[in-house]
């Protein structure tokens, strides 16, 4: 599996925020900004699916300028996602005054809506989702399982069972390392840390950080990341 990091920092930053590409035809997460690179850097050609793990605007904000390039092309399209993908995406539409982006959606777009366990096949994945905790908002983590290796997403959340099970599971994890202290929002880079203590057939890929979490993850010895890395499982 191809694993190409388009951003990944969380949105009190100059750089991108957090989202992948998977083979080159799998998106996780649109943060505002990304399509810029997802578009001039990477192209969208082969791009069939898209994940989203939750609504916040460094994660979702994009997906209508997306959506606009696919739409012109020949194709179907599959984005897995929390409850009321298309209804929030209909609200952009309206406010960015896109309404015609609405017929090609209901046309070229199948919307399947994310369930706490449930297993969904695109394509060659199996991808697994997870119910995290993140605040008040539905947010899912993901496990994408090519049939040869299973690679895991935290998305935003704070430490619950869910995410260890992804952990369990997976033979990698981008994960959600965006503080400094423990809250109920998100990991904390000493959570990250003591995680890989415990689970060490599981590689930990910190992301989703910030200026001072960045500088924790080098200290700690913990996997760096950078834009437009790719790495190969
Ligand atoms: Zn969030
Ligand atoms: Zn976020």
């Amino acid at each position: 599996m191809k694993v190409t990091i388009v951003g990944n920092h969380c949105t009190w930053t100059r750089a991108l925020s957090t989202s992948f590409l998977i083979n080159d035809e799998l998106i996780v997460d649109v943060p505002q900004g990304s399509f810029k690179s997802l578009y001039r850097d990477y192209g969208l050609d082969n791009i069939k699916y898209i994940l989203i793990t939750h609504f916040h605007s460094d994660h979702f904000a994009d997906l209508h300028l997306v959506i606009d390039i696919l739409s012109r092309r020949k194709g179907k399209y599959v984005i897995l996602a929390p409850k009321g993908c298309k209804e929030r995406l209909f609200s952009i539409f309206h406010a960015f005054d896109v309404p015609h982006l609405k017929k090609p959606v209901e046309e070229k777009f199948e919307f399947l809506e994310c369930e706490n366990g449930k297993s969904y096949s695109l394509g060659k994945y199996k991808i697994k989702t997870y119910k995290m905790i993140h605040g008040s908002l539905d947010a899912y983590g993901y496990i994408i399982d090519d049939g040869r290796v299973k690679v895991g997403f935290s998305g935003d959340t704070c430490m619950c069972n869910s995410l260890l099970k992804i952990i369990k599971k997976s033979n990698a994890i981008f994960i959600d390392a965006s503080k400094i202290d423990e809250n109920l929002n998100h990991l904390s880079v000493n959570e990250v840390l003591n995680l890989s203590r415990e689970y060490k057939n599981t590689t930990f890929y910190p992301v989703h950080i910030s200026d001072a979490t960045k500088k924790l993850v080098k200290d700690f010895g913990l996997n760096e990341t950078s834009e437009g890395q790719i790495i190969y499982f």
